[in-house]
């Protein structure tokens, strides 16, 4: 009996001590409009965004508490809509595949994904890795590691020998022979059954790699690595499932038929033709550029002995082209979702992307809802993420100049809240 009464004094106590929060904002960035608006208070209850009122309003209750941003400029979390949380570029990279074990790349992801947080990165999707990013997901979810909220695909889907097959590069002995259960893929049976694996595994998408890619152990860059009919049975049977799929795509006939087989974003783009720009706007797909990601592999490339001798020509032919066909993409009207491919870079450095956008001719704002509003859409969850109002998740971030004006103040974000909790201040 006493018990049980302790019990109900400490659920009563916990609930009277219910507070909500009032952050003072200065500048408010209003993702929706596009517009920087002037004094407004947010009031957080729970998780949640309760109300945003014209001013600056003191809390209401005694227990109810006070953030100051009245200096800054405050604005939704922003979401990354390509990393990989598992890992890291080093020098040793390559060898850590023999030498890693899965519990290595887990403590290892704990530190990348707060970073990630840390940088005002409050959602992420991760496009590939083991399946330790499902596991890094749950926990973060359960509270018990501090990261951003992850939408994740586990292990991307490739071809045999394409980018992404997991043996690339072993000798025969050690590559085997990675089927469907691995994400290896070579007909449409295969494809409905790798799909379904990563519904059983835990996944949240599906990342295919539609054409060759830098880092692979592999020759081409470019080159179509999936049939029209893969693709096409890989976007229908993730349909069942809720899950839209992503392609890896640098060649321009991979990309295409990727596109025409139903894939929701393109990553990279490099050699895409203005055909398929206009292929793209025809279906609605987005892209999500990764400008970082061509640069430091073009950078690390002149490193000797960095990158294995088959992946050094082809980051220094696509690595820099990246931007220029985001800039032409843009300007012919394609949809462009913020993304970056962090982890083949240093995690935390995501917001340098915003920079790249931004020199290749879009317009800051844009950049910014590039990065809160259309991630959402693409996510679906428009009702919930990417703007500060009544009912979205209290993800908040602040930075000390106007980022409209000041892209760059994007990479020193002072202030993070995630789903009401503060982790930066
Ligand atoms: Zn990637």
């Amino acid at each position: 009996m006493k018990v049980l009464l302790t019990a109900i004094c400490l659920i009563f106590t916990f609930t009277a001590a219910a507070q909500d929060i009032y952050i003072q904002s200065g500048n408010l960035i209003d993702t929706k409009s596009g517009k920087v608006l002037g004094n407004h208070t947010i009031i957080v209850s729970g998780n949640k965004i309760k109300s945003v009122e014209k001013g600056f309003v003191q809390p209401a209750k005694t227990s109810d508490s006070l953030i100051d941003l009245r200096d800054m400029y405050v604005l939704p979390g922003l979401t990354d809509m390509h990393v990989h949380l598992e890992s890291e570029t080093n020098p040793s990279k390559y060898l850590e595949r023999f030498t890693n074990n899965e519990a290595d790349d887990a403590f290892n992801s704990v530190g990348f994904a707060e970073t990630t947080l840390l940088a005002g990165f409050t959602t992420v999707r991760d496009l590939g890795g083991s399946g330790v990013n499902i596991a890094l997901r749950n926990a973060i979810n359960k509270g018990k590691v501090k990261g951003p909220r992850i939408f994740t695909s586990g292990k991307s889907l490739a071809t045999t020998g394409g980018h992404a097959d997991p043996s690339n590069g072993m000798n025969r002995e050690l590559a085997g022979d990675p089927g469907p259960k691995e994400g290896v893929v070579n007909s449409v049976e295969d494809a409905k059954k790798a799909v379904r694996q990563r519904y059983k595994n835990g996944a949240d998408l599906i990342k295919i790699t539609a054409t060759g890619g830098v880092l692979s152990v592999a020759k081409s860059s470019s080159n179509p690595q999936f049939t029209l009919e893969e693709i096409k049975a890989i976007v229908d049977m993730a349909k069942d499932y809720d899950f839209h799929v992503a392609a890896h795509a640098h060649g321009d006939e991979g990309m295409q038929r990727a596109i025409k087989g139903g894939v929701t974003t393109i990553e990279h783009g490099t050699l895409m033709s203005e055909a398929t720009m206009d292929l793209m706007k025809q279906h609605g797909t987005y892209l999500v550029p990764t400008i970082t990601a061509g640069k430091e592999v073009t950078e690390k490339s002149e490193i000797k002995n960095y990158y294995p001798e088959l992946v050094v020509p082809k980051a220094r032919e696509i690595g820099p082209k990246i931007q220029n066909t985001f800039g032409k993409a843009y300007k012919r009207g394609v949809k462009i979702a913020f993304g970056t491919d962090a982890g083949v870079f240093e995690h935390g450095k995501n917001a340098k992307e915003f920079g790249y956008m931004v020199e290749a001719g879009m317009p800051a704002m844009e950049a910014i809802q590039s990065a809160t509003l259309v991630p959402a859409q693409i996510l679906k969850m428009e009702n919930e993420l990417g703007q500060i109002a009544p009912g979205f998740f209290a993800d908040i971030i602040a930075v000390k100049e106007d980022p409209s004006r000041n892209i760059k103040t994007l990479e020193e974000v002072e202030f993070v809240m995630k789903e009401g909790k503060v982790y930066k201040k």
